[in-house]
């Protein structure tokens, strides 16, 4: 089994259209592919829609999915959402609000962005959006458009990462809601990519904990060109609490050259898959 269970598409901040990753993947060998954008199943609808009509063919699974921007005790967390029924109406009111902190957040960026001096910010970012839901690299392809950045990286260090101007405060939902939302869509909930959110040992022992307690089902062990050691050790943490485990490339652009779909290093064989629980359940 080759799963990638964390991608991104244009639907969000990724890059290729939903049935070009899907079309990618399957020449990569991936078996089983969840699309994950950041709080729309909009691309994930329309591969549903194109492989129900027959004008869409693969040898993938699809997983419908989506990736969740939520709180912890005052941190921004992701939760990864996975075998979603993107119909669900307490899921669909979840991600409208999150839209709507999304296109309120945008406003607020450009205007800290525009006091330091630059230029057209908010409507360079939507331009780059276009129908996607906006977000902080769209912000950052403009800088590097209108030549303030060099790249999309130097724009996130400095202006649009952790601590930096751009990062505004945002009230998010808590992570009980976004896990009991996802699990009442029909859903499995994954803490993303763990390691990192820049936490000590301690606070990521404590994150794992709380969402055990949220009664999260699976923690993202593997993400991306992860170093081996880092997985052991994230795996060695979960052992305290009774969590199934996922694997994702996170990929959005085939320039991200690091990690290709269903490219990132395998799980340990001591990890229980959550598609195997899934599979069992079903
Ligand atoms: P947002 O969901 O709008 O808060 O934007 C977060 C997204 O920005 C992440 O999902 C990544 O795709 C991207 N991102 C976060 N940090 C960085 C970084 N340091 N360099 C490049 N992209 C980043
Ligand atoms: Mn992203
Ligand atoms: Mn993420
Ligand atoms: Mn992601």
């Amino acid at each position: 089994m080759l799963a990638d269970l964390h991608t991104h598409s244009l639907a969000s901040d990724g890059v290729l259209a939903p049935a070009e990753l899907l079309a990618r993947a399957e020449n990569n060998g991936v078996n089983l592919l969840a699309l994950t954008d950041h709080d729309t199943m909009s691309g994930v609808q329309a591969l549903q829609a194109s492989l129900a009509s027959g004008e869409l063919q693969t040898t993938v699974e699809l997983v419908p999915g989506v990736e969740i921007t939520t709180m912890v005790n005052g941190a921004c967390v992701h939760v990864v959402g996975l075998w979603l029924d993107s119909a669900h109406l307490g899921l669909q009111r979840l991600l409208n609000g999150q839209r709507q902190v999304r296109v309120e957040r945008a406003e607020r960026i450009a205007f800290k962005l525009e006091r330091e001096g630059m230029q057209g910010v908010l409507e360079g970012a939507r331009r780059h959006a276009g129908d996607a839901v906006i977000s902080r690299p769209h912000f950052a392809r403009y800088l590097v458009e209108r030549q303030y950045c060099t790249n999309e990286q130097q724009a996130f260090r400095r202006w649009l990462g952790k601590s930096k101007v751009g990062d505004v405060a945002c009230i998010w939902p808590e992570l009980e809601e976004v896990v009991a939302t996802v699990q009442s869509a029909g859903g499995v909930a994954v803490l993303a990519h763990p390691t990192k959110y820049g936490l000590t040992r301690t606070k990521l022992d404590c994150l794992v904990g709380s969402f055990s307690e949220a009664k999260g089902d699976a923690i993202e062990l593997v993400s991306g060109a992860q170093q081996s050691n880092v997985t052991n050790d994230l795996l060695k943490l979960c052992e305290r609490y009774p969590v199934a485990f996922s694997t994702g490339s996170d990929f959005h652009s085939p320039a991200q050259t690091w990690c290709d779909l269903g490219q990132q290093p395998a799980m340990p064989e001591a990890a229980e898959p959550i598609w195997t629980l899934r599979q069992a359940a079903a």
